[in-house]
Parts: structure tokens; C-alpha cells; sequence
């Protein structure tokens, strides 16, 4: 199997890459110029620096992908602020990493899978609840990655090729990090307050890990999964059910 994964140095994709390499697949590793894809070293993927909202870059992408028969889109952005504070611009900027960039690749990698292809796009819990309004421009892109799914689930059916996404919840990532800290300092109280207030929410009552993830979107990549197309699976410890 080759596989492209985006968003590769650094949490659900790079537990991906791991998982695949371990799998002996043949792994396109990208992430943005300055990240550490230092773990490729001595496997069988290959390193490629390139920011997933730049068009040229994604060019690059699109041209060391021909033929492979997977892609999973899991680079992304998050902002945490008062949903009055986003501008059109941060609005644009959210959607240009998080949703163009998915489009654009599924559109063109999807195009020159061969049958038995699958794409897997990294959509989020967000995209189907909402527990606070501070993240709403990033829940929206996730939201759009939904029905972008669905759309080229449809036109590619026929191809034998299948597209599907993944909602993760809340999962132990240098992102899921950030919106901790984030949330602590917007609502003034300790970083172990919001992670214990957030963890209630939970029903398995514990955040979830990269790997849980991973292991998903391999399913969702592999044969074992060869009659699912245009859904989305949620990893989210029973949060959301639908
Ligand atoms: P992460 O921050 O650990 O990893 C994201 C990676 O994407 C980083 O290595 C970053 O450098 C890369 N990236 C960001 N912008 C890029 C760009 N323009 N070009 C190329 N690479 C870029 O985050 P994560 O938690 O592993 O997130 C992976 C995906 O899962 C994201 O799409 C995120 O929205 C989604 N997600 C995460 C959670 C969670 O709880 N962690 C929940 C729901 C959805």
C-alpha cells in the first residue's frame, strides 16, 4: 500500500505514518517546512516539507502521489477565541488549511487512485456538537469535511475507490494541548480544572489517544472495511453517538 498523510509530524497523523510503516506500507510523510519528520529516518517514508494551504505546495503533493491508493487528510488548524472576536479573515484562513486543503487533494490524489483506493479525511467531534462557541469557525471547516466526504464518496464509488472521514473527540494531541491551555486562560481557571471539567463530559471518562485513532483510519484504509464509503466514525469515548 502507498499512502500520503498530511499533518504527519505530530499526533493522529503521525500515529498514522507509524502504524503504516509498521504495516510495511510505503508512506508520503508531509507536514509544514520547520517540522520535525526526523522519525522517517532509516523506514520506508519519505519526507515532503509543504504547507497544505500554499496551492504549489500542494502541487508537489499531488505530483509524488500519482497512483497511490491512499490519502488521509489530517493536517489541520484550530483557533480558540470569542466567537464575536474571528474575523472573515481568520475564518478564511481556518477553511484555506483545513477544508480547501482536504478538497483539493482528494479531488486530485482521488482522481489517479487506482480501484480499491480509500481516502480517509480527519473531520472532528465539533462538526456534529457543540460545547462551546469558541471554536465555532474550526468546527464549521470539520463541518464542510463532512460533506465534502459524502460528495466525493459519491463520484468516486463507481471507481471502486472509497472516501470516508473520522470524528475524533477529545484525544491527547500537542493541538488538543493548546485548546486546553486556551480554554483554561479564556474561562480563568487551572489547566487541570478544564482537563477535569472536559473529561466529564466524556462517558469513558478519559481523553483518547492518537493511536486509538490510527488504528481507525487503518481500518477505514484497508480492505477490512472495502463495503464502507461516505460515512463518518467517531473516536469519542461515547460522546457523541450519532
Ligand atoms: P497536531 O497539532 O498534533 O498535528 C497537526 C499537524 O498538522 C501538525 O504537525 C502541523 O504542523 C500540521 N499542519 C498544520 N497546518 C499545516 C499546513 N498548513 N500544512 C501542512 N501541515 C500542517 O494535531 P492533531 O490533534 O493530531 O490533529 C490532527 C487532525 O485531527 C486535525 O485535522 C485536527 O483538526 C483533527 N482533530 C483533532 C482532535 C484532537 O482532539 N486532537 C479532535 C478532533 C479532530
Amino acid at each position: 500500500m502507498k499512502v500520503t498523510v498530511t499533518g504527519a509530524a505530530s499526533g493522529i497523523g503521525k500515529a498514522t505514518v507509524l502504524e503504516l510503516l509498521d504495516m510495511g506500507a510505503e508512506v508520503l510523510a508531509v507536514d509544514l517546512p520547520n517540522s520535525n519528520l526526523d522519525y522517517l529516518v532509516d523506514s520506508k517514508g519519505e519526507k515532503l516539507f509543504a504547507d497544505v494551504a500554499d496551492q504549489d505546495s500542494r502541487n508537489m503533493i499531488i505530483d509524488k502521489s500519482v497512483g497511490f491508493d491512499g490519502l488521509v487528510n489530517a493536517a489541520g488548524k484550530i483557533e480558540v477565541k470569542k466567537l464575536m472576536d474571528y474575523s472573515i479573515s481568520d475564518l478564511r484562513e481556518l477553511f484555506m488549511i483545513n477544508f480547501e486543503s482536504a478538497w483539493d487533494l482528494t479531488s486530485k490524489i482521488g482522481a489517479t487512485m487506482p480501484t480499491g483506493g480509500s481516502i480517509v479525511n480527519i473531520s472532528s467531534a465539533g462538526a456534529k456538537i457543540v460545547t462551546n462557541s469558541n471554536v465555532g469557525p474550526y468546527s464549521a471547516t470539520k463541518a464542510a469535511i463532512l460533506s465534502m466526504t459524502r460528495t466525493f464518496s459519491y463520484e468516486f464509488a463507481p471507481r471502486g475507490i472509497r472516501v470516508n472521514a473520522i470524528c475524533p473527540g477529545l484525544i491527547e494531541t500537542p493541538m488538543q494541548d493548546k485548546v486546553n491551555n486556551d480554554l483554561a486562560l479564556s474561562q480563568g481557571i487551572s489547566l487541570q480544572e478544564i482537563v477535569g471539567k472536559r473529561v466529564e463530559l466524556i462517558p469513558m471518562k478519559r481523553f483518547g489517544t492518537s493511536a486509538e485513532c490510527a488504528r481507525i483510519i487503518i481500518f477505514l484504509l484497508s480492505e477490512n472495511s472495502s463495503y464502507i464509503t461516505g460515512q463518518s466514525l467517531n473516536v469519542t469515548g461515547g460522546w457523541v453517538t450519532h
